[in-house]
């Protein structure tokens, strides 16, 4: 049997600042060594001095994943030397005094597969290390500390993965989870971030460190597993040891043989007192946390009965769901729902485009109500959130611009319907005796008004001209 765990790296990246510094968490918009202090580059004398916001945050995720909340946390030096660790230590969390963790022991269900969590523990960012010319060659790395002491969770499972495709389900789960909760913003590049350890039946356990990314992850779990299987059906054994992900050449290479947890001199932080966060703590963080996706599925089931897959692809993203929430209506969510599952989903399909995007709330609730009310066809109406979409126009504008609006004018229609039942002999008698085919001539007039005309004038016209009921 395949046994795959995870420690991943999650950046919280919604916070305002560094985890023991008042330096900006989003280091992203600084330029090399400009968002740092003597704080978060370790300069002697200086003392940290913890980020509230930061625990409560690591708290609600280690809610949000059933984990335990223990009443006191501490915080643990884990000593070691590397240029991306300007203090020689990291400031972290450990369970070496029973729970002193922000999150222990959880889980959550990917499918029928229950997952369980190990652990969630809240630490510093190092620092990042830049190569100059082709990593295997390279003669100098030069260091940019701005990422140095930005806050991040550590969440660890235990080995209860069986294929990459759990791994992957999970992570889905996951990452809308944290965006859900609002703490972090997992499409921002390196906010996500893993090590994974793989072991098959009679194998040894292999950790695979620095997979950047998400969409990697799956790979480098992939990639493991067909290696270990390999070598094991030619009798070669597998040592234990830890392997790189290569992100150029995808695949997993063999490393410096990893340092034992001792090597590392864990002591208490004495810099920073434990911390309490009592039950009305713990009940007041509940309190504020954000509706659940599951019970924002329900409420779109039962409340405006959506259908349980649109309702779970809109429940799952945060950006369609916030959308969702303040443009839909009593009587238009349905429409709404729509427009953003079938219409919306394919035209903002990357951060960059949903950045881009100049939509509102006020555009979707418009849209909705228009092809409600029968001012413009559903098929119009993707031509006008392309529209939207790009220039942000008001929806009459475009309406009028690009001649989007429905043919609604009665005598204009009956015209068309006057000609369609001429040249329709056979349909016409067709439907007379049979009325559920007059939907063949409800296309032809369709066909002929390019797709705008009003469905439901266009159905009760016919009627009446055909002379049936
Ligand atoms: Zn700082």
């Amino acid at each position: 049997m395949t046994m795959i765990g995870l420690e991943i790296h999650c950046q919280l990246t919604n916070l305002q600042s560094k985890l023991f510094c008042t330096c900006k968490a989003n280091y992203r918009e600084f330029k090399i060594n400009e968002n740092i202090c003597p704080v978060c580059i370790g300069l002697p004398g200086s003392l940290p001095r913890l980020n509230q916001e930061a625990v409560k945050k690591a708290t609600m995720i280690a809610m949000a994943l059933n984990c335990s909340t223990p009443e006191k946390i501490a915080f643990f030096r884990k000593n070691y030397f590397y240029p991306d660790s300007p203090k020689n230590f990291q400031i972290t969390q450990l369970n070496i005094y029973g729970d002193t963790s922000v999150g222990g022991t959880g889980s959550i269900m990917v499918g029928d597969k229950k997952i369980r969590i190990t652990r969630i523990q809240l630490e510093e960012d190092p620092g990042r290390l830049i190569y100059e010319g082709s990593s295997s060659k390279n003669q100098i790395t030069l260091v940019d500390y701005n990422r140095a002491g930005t806050p991040l969770v550590e969440i660890v499972t235990e080995p209860d993965f069986e294929n990459p495709k759990q791994v992957r389900d999970f992570l889905n789960i996951l990452s809308d989870l944290l965006a859900n909760l609002g703490v972090a913003d997992p499409s921002l590049e390196g906010a996500m971030r893993a090590d994974a350890n793989v072991s098959i039946k009679g194998g040894k356990k292999v950790e695979i460190k620095n997979i950047g990314s998400f969409h990697d992850l799956e790979k480098a779990v992939h990639f493991e597993i067909t290696r270990q299987e390999s070598l094991h059906s030619r009798d070669i054994g597998i040592i234990q040891e830890t392997r790189h992900w290569d992100d150029q050449r995808k695949i997993t290479v063999s490393s410096r043989s990893k340092e034992e947890e001792l090597d590392y001199r864990y002591f208490l932080e004495g810099d920073i007192p434990w911390i309490r966060i009592d039950s009305d703590i713990h009940q007041k963080l509940k309190s504020e946390m954000p509706e659940s996706i599951s019970s924002k599925k329900e409420r779109y089931i039962s409340k405006y009965n959506i259908p349980a897959q649109v309702a779970d692809v809109l429940s799952s993203d945060k950006f369609y769901s916030d959308m969702f929430e303040k443009a839909h209506t009593e009587s238009n969510a349905k429409e709404v729902a729509n427009i953003i599952t079938t219409d919306l989903m394919g035209l903002v399909d990357t951060r960059e485009k949903r950045i881009a995007s100049k939509l509102t709330f006020t555009h979707l609730k418009e849209l909705a109500d228009s092809i409600q009310s029968g001012k413009v066809s559903r098929s119009s109406s993707k031509n006008a959130l392309h529209e939207i979409l790009k220039t942000g126009k008001d929806l009459s504008a475009i309406i009028t611009e690009f001649d989007l609006g429905n043919v609604s004018d009665e005598s204009e229609l009956s015209e068309i319907i006057t000609h369609v039942i001429s040249e329709e002999s056979q349909a016409v008698e067709q439907a007379k005796s049979n009325p559920q085919t007059i939907n063949y001539l409800v296309g032809k007039v369709m066909q002929k008004t390019k797709g705008k005309a009003d469905p439901t004038l266009t159905l009760n016209l016919l009627k009446k001209h055909i002379g049936i009921s």
